[in-house]
């Protein structure tokens, strides 16, 4: 049987093929025998980042002219993918990390700011975070609240409150979108900002269903010094420019959990007996086994199109939003399908597919909800459509 990363690995550099083997092996390393007292501790170690950082894995995206990896897109989506097959929480900061807290500095940053935090941002010395969501802003972002002020000297200060942000209590600087005024329509302006963690106010790690090892958290900013990255008003473009990668992350991480999820239940099949068999020979079970298979094949399959987008210098928002939502969908179904197969088994925590199953089903939210993606979707198809019939409505 044709494995679908061969397919894959013709798109790769030998390089990064070289670096999937050695993330694969620190996956089984420093990951697998661990991930399970993670989740119970609710906590992700430090020094799990220093060794990612040194691996690499911190800066998968960026150039090797500032101490990154350089892979290509598919190459970090792989990547996120395998260590996603033995912690979720791990694979959704590294996702973040890459393509936010690197990619929007390293995108829209000062070359002196740039100076500053890079290799340490790369290297594992510092855990970044990106703060976007606020109590009164989640798909909306127009609800934004926290607002950027100048001061006499030319430096600005943060003042807000930020909820459900990956690795926020536990980073050492971190990107905040905040609003730094009105444009002529009324529309708010706005800006990303560098700050210093040790400057926030903490008010708790936000306890979560799924991704319990990550560090989700909630925090206020009062008078906390902030630094622009990419120019004032510049914000909300560069973010939606770093979730494009921001929701490939999501798709491969999904896409691993559902694999790993599917990848235990096919052992149990073989190994369970029930009625005198083994359960493998249960046609209910067999056609979810298959069912979910075809499914996470052509989460891959959407997967590959942005990546292979991307190498070439396209545009491929409108493939992420594909690949995204029908990825953590995909995943969540097929983890719920192969928790359904292990039976008991498999909503015991003496499993790793219960955790899983509630890892997935953050991917069909973090990042653009799968509501949001239909939108987008819908939105393209219609505005395709709408200029192609010359079918626009003229405006009163
Ligand atoms: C574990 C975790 C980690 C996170 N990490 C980060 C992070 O690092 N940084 C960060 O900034 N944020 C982070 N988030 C926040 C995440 O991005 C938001 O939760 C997500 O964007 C959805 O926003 P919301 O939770 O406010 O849901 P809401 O926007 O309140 O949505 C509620 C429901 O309404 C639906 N909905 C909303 N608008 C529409 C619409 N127009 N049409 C149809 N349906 C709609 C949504 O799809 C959803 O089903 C994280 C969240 C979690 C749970």
């Amino acid at each position: 049987m044709l494995h679908p990363h061969s397919l894959y690995y013709d798109h790769l550099k030998p390089e990064e093929r070289e670096f999937l083997k050695q993330t694969t092996e620190f996956a089984a390393r420093e990951i697998a025998p661990h991930a399970a007292e993670w989740e119970e501790k609710e906590e992700l170690p430090r020094d799990l980042f220093t060794k990612a950082g040194r691996a690499g894995l911190m800066g998968m995206l960026a150039p090797k002219s500032v101490g990154g990896r350089e892979l290509s897109m598919l190459g970090y989506c792989l990547a996120i993918e395998e260590i996603a097959r033995h912690c979720g929480a791990f694979a959704m900061n590294l996702a973040a990390h890459n393509a936010l807290c690197v990619g929007h500095p390293l995108g829209f940053a000062s070359d002196e700011l740039k100076r500053k935090i890079f290799p340490s941002v790369l290297n594992g010395d510092w855990m970044v975070a990106w703060a976007l969501t606020e109590p009164n802003a989640g798909s909306d972002t127009g609800g934004v609240e926290t607002t950027g002020t100048p001061q006499p000297d030319g430096t600005w200060v943060l003042n807000g409150h930020k909820i459900y942000i990956t690795m926020g209590l536990h980073s050492d600087r971190m990107v905040v979108m905040a609003i730094t005024g009105r444009d002529e329509k009324g529309k708010k302006e706005f800006t990303a900002f560098w700050i210093h963690t040790k400057d926030i106010e903490p008010v708790r790690k936000v306890k979560t269903a799924g991704v319990r090892a990550s560090n989700t958290s909630e925090f206020y900013l009062k008078n906390v010094p902030a630094e622009l990255i990419g120019g004032r008003g510049k914000g909300q473009h560069a973010a939606l420019a770093c979730l494009d990668g921001g929701r490939l992350g999501i798709a491969a991480m999904a896409i691993g959990l559902g694999r790993a999820a599917v990848e235990i239940a096919k052992q149990r099949m073989l190994t369970r007996r029930q009625f005198g068999k083994r359960i493998a020979e249960f046609q209910a079970l067999q056609f979810k086994l298959a069912d979910c298979e075809v499914e996470l094949r052509a989460a891959e399959a959407l997967l590959l199109q942005p990546c292979v987008m991307h190498a070439r210098g396209q545009k491929f928002s409108l493939e992420a939003s594909f690949s995204k939502l029908y990825a953590s969908e995909a995943a969540s179904r097929a983890a719920n399908s192969a928790l359904q197969i292990c039976g008991g088994w498999g909503y015991t925590r003496d499993t790793a597919v219960e955790r899983m199953w509630r890892d997935a089903r953050l991917c069909e939210i973090g990042e653009g909800s799968s509501e949001v993606q239909r939108l987008i979707i819908s939105r393209a198809l219609l505005k395709e459509a709408e200029e192609r019939y010359g079918l626009a409505e003229t405006k009163k």
